[in-house]
């Protein structure tokens, strides 16, 4: 028992089973969805920051073309009317004030000397400048967008300028309008009041990678190396992608480029914050599937019990020492299934096979071959029971008188046959309950429960009487002598009183033999 309690049982490993089997597939329904659900989430973000830097990117497209018509409008007026200093500074104001596209306006000779500026407080009038914009706007002489570059007045801007020809076509200067890349200007207005809460934010490169505009303002005019997203879109590509930014961040990028600059839009959302509904969804499946869960695991651990029960049951009883209760104990067992049913069929089969078979080996052992009387043991048997009930009893001690005789006249043979006609007839004349016994040899004894010595003694007279009568071929008339004695008549214990037979058996003999006596020799 003890052994079998030690190891895992049947209910616990079913139990086990199933607890393994639900949790394994509600964590692969769970994965299965989560990566369904992840990536429908990714691709419609990309798909929605692609559209919108789209959109972005066409609004600044728009944006550039209209300033550049603008400057474009100047120049023609400032080539047709000159470039007088009052009429360059009129016309440097208007442009400024009236379109509220650039951030300051300025008005150069093609000496690279500034005639006029607005915002007037520039302080630029009457300088000649000698930065790249300048440089650049002078050589090319045609409309034009710089890349970023930092100003006379050490501000980091990009310039859009016009050149300004003459009616007869001589190049006169140009007409420049700057947009600050760290200050308020028309970008942030375009793109600043665009960027979600969540984390979404854009930017905006030039052709070489460097940012014009980022949501962080200290970001502007740096770079940001290894950005695949921003090789894409510097190369004139549009797309989306999913990318780490420059702090590792993973990113759902969008991006779109403005072809009249070479710009790239670039508008992202951090994955993790696209993914975080999600994630919400997925805690709470598993917390609502939590109760059915339990349930279901209580439901299989009562059915795991109830087909455990019949098999620790049938166990238990294999390991019992008396089968006849083994026997009974297993047949109350309440097999409900089939595998049970069979078990319980074969234990209760070989229980019964093997009592059947100890019940042989005991009845053997107590059992006089020749005469299927009980021996020695079979008697002392039924004595210890008696005693241990209390039982009163007669005895009845019988001896084959002069059986030599018949040995030495007909043989052994016959000598048997006789013993075994005896003892027919002391089971013909008893009665149930009595205990009949071949003593040895030619000796026997009878004990009569509940049998008084004066009844006793009429037994044993009409028994050695039907013997005496009777004529058995080839010996002719046998007889016994019998000695009686009672138990518990004379204060003595049951051996005792089987002496006492004896005694009176030996005196049966002193007599003359073919009578019985009964003891104190009466
Ligand atoms: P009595 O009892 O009348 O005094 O004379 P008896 O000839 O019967 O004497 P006793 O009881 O001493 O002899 C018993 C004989 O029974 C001795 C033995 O050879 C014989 N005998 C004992 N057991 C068996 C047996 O199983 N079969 C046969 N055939 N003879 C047996
Ligand atoms: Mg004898
Ligand atoms: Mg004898």
């Amino acid at each position: 028992m003890r052994s079998l309690s030690k190891r895992l049982n049947l209910g616990s490993l079913i139990l086990a089973l199933a607890l393994l089997s639900t949790v394994v597939a509600l964590a692969n329904t769970l994965l299965a969805s989560y990566r369904v659900q992840r990536d429908q989430l990714v691709s419609s973000t990309l798909e929605a920051n692609r559209v919108y830097a789209n959109k972005l990117a066409e609004t600044t497209q728009n944006f550039v073309l209209s300033s550049q018509q603008q400057l474009a409008y100047t120049a023609m007026l400032l080539g047709r009317e000159g470039m007088q200093d009052r009429r360059a500074q009129d016309e440097a104001t208007r442009l400024q004030l009236q379109t509220n596209s650039f951030n300051s306006i300025l008005i150069v000779d093609h000496t690279g000397l500034v005639l006029a500026t607005s915002p007037q407080t520039l302080h630029l009038k009457g300088d000649t400048l000698r930065s790249e914009g300048n440089r650049i706007a002078l050589e090319r002489r045609q409309p034009m967008v710089s890349d970023p570059y930092d100003s006379a007045t050490g501000r980091l801007l990009v310039a859009m300028s016009h050149p300004v020809f003459d009616v007869q076509g001589r190049y006169r200067g140009y007409v420049s309008g700057t947009i600050y890349l760290r200050q308020r200007s028309i970008l942030q207005s375009l793109l600043g009041t665009h960027y979600y809460r969540d984390g979404s934010y854009l930017y905006v490169v030039d052709r070489n990678g460097r940012l014009l505009y980022h949501v962080d303002p200290e970001r502007v005019g740096g770079y940001a190396p290894g950005n695949r997203v921003i090789d894409a879109v510097s190369r004139g590509q549009r797309g989306s992608a999913q990318v780490n930014n420059s702090r590792g961040v993973s990113m759902l990028a969008g991006y779109a480029p403005v072809p009249a600059t070479g710009w790239g839009v670039v508008a992202q959302r951090p994955t993790a914050a696209t993914l975080q509904p999600l994630s919400q969804v997925m805690s709470s499946i598993i917390w609502r599937a939590i109760p059915l869960g339990v349930l279901s695991l209580l439901v299989t651990w009562w059915f795991a019990r109830r087909i455990s029960l019949p098999l620790w049951q049938l166990a238990r009883n294999v390991q019992e020492g008396d089968t006849g209760r083994a026997i009974s104990d297993v047949g109350g067992i309440r097999a409900w299934y089939f595998e049970v049913a069979q078990l319980k069929q074969a234990v209760l089969y070989s229980f019964t096979a093997l009592q059947d078979r100890i019940g042989t080996l005991n009845r053997a052992s107590r059992t006089d071959p020749l005469t299927g009387l009980l021996n020695r043991r079979g008697l002392q048997q039924a004595l210890e029971t008696w005693k241990a009930q209390g039982q009163s009893f007669a005895i009845l001690a019988l001896d084959i008188d002069r059986f030599k005789i018949i040995n030495d006249q007909h043989g052994h043979a016959v000598g048997d046959q006789v013993i075994s006609h005896i003892a027919e007839q002391m089971r013909r004349y008893s009665r149930d309950g009595d205990v009949l016994c071949r003593n040895g040899g030619e000796e026997f004894l009878m004990l009569l429960p509940t049998t008084d010595a004066d009844d006793a003694l009429l037994i044993a007279e009409r028994l050695r009487q039907r013997i005496a009568d009777q004529v058995l071929d080839p010996v002719g008339h046998v007889s016994v002598s019998v000695g009686v004695a009672h138990y518990p008549t004379f204060d003595a214990d049951a051996e005792q009183a089987l002496r006492m037979a004896d005694k009176a058996l030996y005196m049966a003999k002193e007599q003359g033999r073919n009578r019985s006596v009964t003891y104190p020799y009466r």
